[in-house]
């Protein structure tokens, strides 16, 4: 193998890894660097997303989102089942399963693009040397023109509940538990911990989430996170709002949890918490003396808008730089620098990210929410639709939450759109698209849209921002 490369990935999460295919298509000479280990040692490609995130999580959702609609809604389909079991064990080697063909499809869709895959432990040196430490310990020193950081991120810990890998644990442990928990505290009411809250709460588990905030899902459209706040409460997500956590102590039974809110002090005890407060940029010994990388304060690394660091020719992307933290976002910034690096042009829309929680209904939305276009102060037009009035949610027992348009009432241009409800995560694309194209309710309103369809929500929804929709009062 040579020593020299025009490119070198750092990751080989969904930042790098992407990164990594774009500049080998671009006919790069390409090495992406991945130290990942899964908890058996074994070694695997595709970052926290593939091997302890997106993936495995969205498994165990759909698993058990199965398994609860078997349940409560088999019954008025006529379907007469006897009593209904889950085999979390089976469950569980489903979800391995999917995670392993997914990382193994990387290193077939490395071998395809002709990307050198190096596992082991990347270092950035001073002049775009990299530091490169395989699995068998051995050290080399590897040169590229250019390096792409993707080392991602890690989960935060709270210094008051600290992690023990058994009772307390982070959101990889939430998705390993060998048995339904009996109760379990989740700390953070964030996408994690209703994505997780749920998967638990579904097989049996009484779920309480603290949330330090007051507010419900702040990020989403205030209309959306009501709606959202119902549903979980009504599958019996027992969430505590300003709930600041003071401390814990364990005993062979469980964990006692502290908390203060608005009641005050307050306890609870339950078998096993996940901390699921966010998460943090993960740079631990990836750069080297000299190497010209600066963090901020957040210890993100600092990137101009196409990704560049302040060191001549060194990118980085995805979680480990400012942004939210997302699959997507983090693809589309390895795409964008590898094409980038090869003299094309290209750019991310960083205004148009959609946003999906993957829960029951699910959340899906982009752009700005009412309250965000309020605030600007422009005059501005709503229309929404809500799933009661689509047949083809009826039809699949999934009429809950609505679609929501805002647009600018001058231009009536798109501003957001944002969805609760079946297949949310999926509907939103077309959000997207037409927001990247510009366009008005008007556009929306001019396409067809088939029938019987979740889409139609849409199409409904950008009429009734002009009191045209049909198949409800518009008000
Ligand atoms: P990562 O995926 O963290 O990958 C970084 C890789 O770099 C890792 O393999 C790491 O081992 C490696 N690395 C780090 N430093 C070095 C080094 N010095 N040398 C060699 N290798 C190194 N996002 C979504 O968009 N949709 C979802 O549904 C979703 N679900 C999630 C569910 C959970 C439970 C979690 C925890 C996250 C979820 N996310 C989701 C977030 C998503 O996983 C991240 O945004 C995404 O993985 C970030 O990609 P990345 O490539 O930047 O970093
Ligand atoms: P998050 O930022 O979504 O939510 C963390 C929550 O914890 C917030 O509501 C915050 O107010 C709360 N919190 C913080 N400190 C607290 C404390 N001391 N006590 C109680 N509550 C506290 O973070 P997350 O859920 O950990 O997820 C991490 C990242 O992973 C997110 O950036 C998210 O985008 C990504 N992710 C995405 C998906 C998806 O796209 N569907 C799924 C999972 C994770």
């Amino acid at each position: 193998m040579s020593q020299d490369f025009d490119v070198i990935v750092i990751g080989g999460g969904p930042a790098g890894y992407p990164c990594a295919i774009r500049a080998a298509q671009n006919k790069l000479k390409v090495a992406c660097i991945d130290e990942w280990q899964n908890r058996d040692g074994s070694y695997a490609f595709g970052g926290t997303c593939l091997n302890a995130g997106c993936i495995p999580s969205k498994a165990l959702l759909e698993s058990t989102e199965l398994f609860h609609r078997a349940q409560t809604e088999f019954a008025a389909h006529g379907i007469t089942v006897g009593a209904v079991q889950m085999d979390v064990a089976a469950m569980q080697a489903r979800k391995a399963k999917i995670v392993k063909g997914s990382t193994m499809g990387i290193l077939a869709l490395f071998k395809s693009a002709g990307v050198t895959a190096l596992q082991g432990h990347g270092k950035l040196l001073k002049g775009n040397r990299v530091e490169f430490i395989g699995r068998d310990g051995a050290k080399q020193e590897l040169i590229a023109k250019h390096v792409v950081l993707a080392s991602g991120s890690t989960p935060m810990a709270l210094p008051s509940v600290p992690f023990d890998n058994d009772r307390v644990v982070d959101s990889w442990g939430a998705l390993e538990f060998a048995a339904v928990p009996k109760k379990l505290g989740v700390i953070g009411a964030g996408v994690i911990g209703l994505e997780l809250g749920s998967v638990w709460r579904r097989l049996g588990a009484e779920v309480v989430v603290l949330e330090a905030l007051d507010t419900f899902l702040p990020m989403a459209d205030a209309a959306v996170a009501k709606e959202a706040l119902r549903h979980f409460q009504k599958q019996g997500l027992d969430i505590r709002l300003g709930a600041k956590v003071t401390g814990c102590e364990k005993s062979k039974d469980g964990v006692l949890l502290q908390f203060a809110d608005a009641k005050g002090n307050q306890s609870v005890v339950v078998e096993k918490v996940v901390v699921a407060i966010g998460r943090r940029p993960y740079t631990a010994e990836l750069l080297g003396e000299g190497a010209g990388v600066e963090l901020d304060a957040r210890g993100f690394i600092k990137v101009d808008h196409d990704c560049r660091t302040g060191a001549a020719n060194v990118w980085a992307i995805g979680d480990v730089v400012r942004g939210p933290m997302l699959a997507h976002k983090g693809k589309e910034e390895g795409v964008v620098v590898a094409d980038l690096i090869a003299g094309k042009v290209g750019e991310v829309n960083y205004d148009l990210i959609p946003s999906v929680i993957y829960t029951a209904p699910e959340i899906a939305w982009v752009g700005k929410t009412e309250e965000q276009v309020k605030q600007a102060g422009g005059a501005y037009k709503v229309g929404t639709f809500p799933f009661l009035a689509s047949g083809r949610a009826r039809a699949m027992e999934a009429a809950n939450g609505f679609c929501k348009i805002v647009a600018d009432k001058d231009s009536d241009e798109i501003l957001g759109v944002h969805i609760i409800g079946p297949m949310a995560g999926e509907l939103i694309a077309e959000a997207v698209l037409a927001m990247e194209y510009s366009a008005s309710t008007e556009d929306l309103q001019r396409t067809m849209h088939a029938h019987p369809t979740l889409s139609e929500a849409m199409h409904e929804a950008a009429l009734n921002a002009d009191k045209l929709a049909i198949d409800i009062p518009n008000r």
